[in-house]
């Protein structure tokens, strides 16, 4: 099995059930069928529930030694990532179960709404002469109907899954293991010497993996501009290209964990500055159950540093760009006050470097996307 997690349309996977051990619950489950069904007389029906059950009934079919009749029904009850409860009768049976004992196989019973209608119409409508259910995975934290389950190859819990089968939105059946989501939400932070292009590509990532992009200088400007409290005490501070307190800081900052909705995680771009800030970040965190997803540093030295911005502070006029001294000043800051965050993160195994010295923007953009979706 892959260790990396996967990507599918605006969602991330985790690695959860390997092919072996999915192949170890089909023997379970052909072992008990081939035991209830041994010496039949009839040719029972082996009903495979489409797409899902796809992969499972091939499976085990290979390991029934009864004879058997495959037949097959296509029924949905799922959009997106939850089940919308009402069952759809998509495509009819390919073949008549009349007076025939029919086995359902199923991929996975979440609230049994499918497998229980699919049971009454196979009895009731059909007139099938026995049902048996037989799936593959049951998430028992869910199923809430008095239906027996007649074979069952594993138990999981209520989490949101792809792979051997299973989709999300049509994507990854084709996958041989079992990926489970990814929802917890992330905390990335956009590390680098000032005039790296942190501001440049954050934009992108934040909108590859729906994050919300914070950067506290732009929140400090927006505060300057808007001539606040807080702003008039910023002001002299980053004009004279030194650091805000700490407290400041991050008051926005929880106020943004707090406010901002229907998003991923977050990108914290100019943020922490300082092992203060690093370590009262992980108290943040740690308060909300969370914690630091992975630190992209994009690099460049000192010489580009003050390249870049003089060329910014022709562009954007900001008074933090306006002259050799501030920047020199912003470059030993960065030395002194930022720098020591790497090893701070690369003990925590959460560091990832990227090379941005050389390369156009859109080729610095592709190599930092790049290694967020090794890490992402
Ligand atoms: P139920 O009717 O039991 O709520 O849902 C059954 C159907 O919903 C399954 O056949 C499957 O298509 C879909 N389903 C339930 N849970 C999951 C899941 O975790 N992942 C995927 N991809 N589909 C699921």
């Amino acid at each position: 099995m892959k260790d990396e997690k996967i990507r599918l349309y605006d969602k991330t996977f985790k690695p959860y059930i390997r092919h072996e051990r999915i192949l170890d619950a089909i023997d379970g489950v052909a072992r008990e069928l081939n035991a209830d069904f041994n010496g039949c007389q009839d040719i029972p029906v082996i009903l495979c529930v489409l797409n899902g059950s796809i992969p499972f009934t091939g499976e085990l079919l290979q390991r029934i030694d009864f004879p058997c009749q495959v037949i097959s029904i296509k029924m949905s009850s799922y959009q997106g990532t939850t089940s919308t409860g009402t069952v759809l009768n998509v495509m009819g049976l390919t073949d008549s179960v009349k007076g025939r004992r029919v086995i359902i196989c199923e991929d996975i019973v979440d609230t049994g709404n499918t497998i229980v209608a699919l049971k009454e119409m196979l009895l009731d409508k059909e007139g099938a002469a026995e049902v048996k259910i037989c799936t593959l995975l049951l998430k028992p934290d869910v199923y809430d109907k008095p239906v027996k389950l007649d074979y069952v190859g594993m138990e999981i819990p209520n989490a949101f899954i792809v792979g051997f089968g299973l989709d999300y939105n049509e994507l990854g059946r084709n996958i041989r293991d079992i990926y489970v989501i990814d929802d917890k939400m992330k905390y990335y932070i956009l590390f680098g010497p000032p005039g790296a292009g942190k501001g440049t590509q954050a934009g992108a990532i934040a909108q590859k993996y729906n994050l919300k992009h914070i950067s506290t200088g732009e929140l400090l400007r927006a505060e300057i501009a808007a001539g606040t409290e807080l702003g008039k005490q910023a002001k002299s501070l980053i004009d004279a290209g030194s650091l805000v307190p700490d407290s400041v800081v991050e008051g926005m900052i929880e106020n943004a964990f707090d406010t901002v909705k229907n998003v991923d995680g977050f990108l914290l771009d100019g943020f922490p500055r300082n092992l203060t800030q690093a370590a009262d970040l992980d108290k943040i965190l740690a308060k909300r159950g969370e914690e630091v997803t992975a630190v992209v540093g994009l690099m460049i030295d000192d010489e580009m540093i003050y390249q870049r911005i003089r060329g910014r502070a022709v562009i954007e006029g900001r008074a933090d760009d306006a002259n050799d001294e501030i920047i020199a000043n912003r470059i030993r800051t960065y030395h002194s006050q930022t720098e020591p965050l790497i090893d701070y993160y690369k003990k925590a195994g959460k560091y990832w470097e990227v090379d941005v010295d050389g390369g156009t923007i859109e080729e610095n953009r592709a190599r930092v996307l790049a290694k967020m979706d090794t890490i992402a």
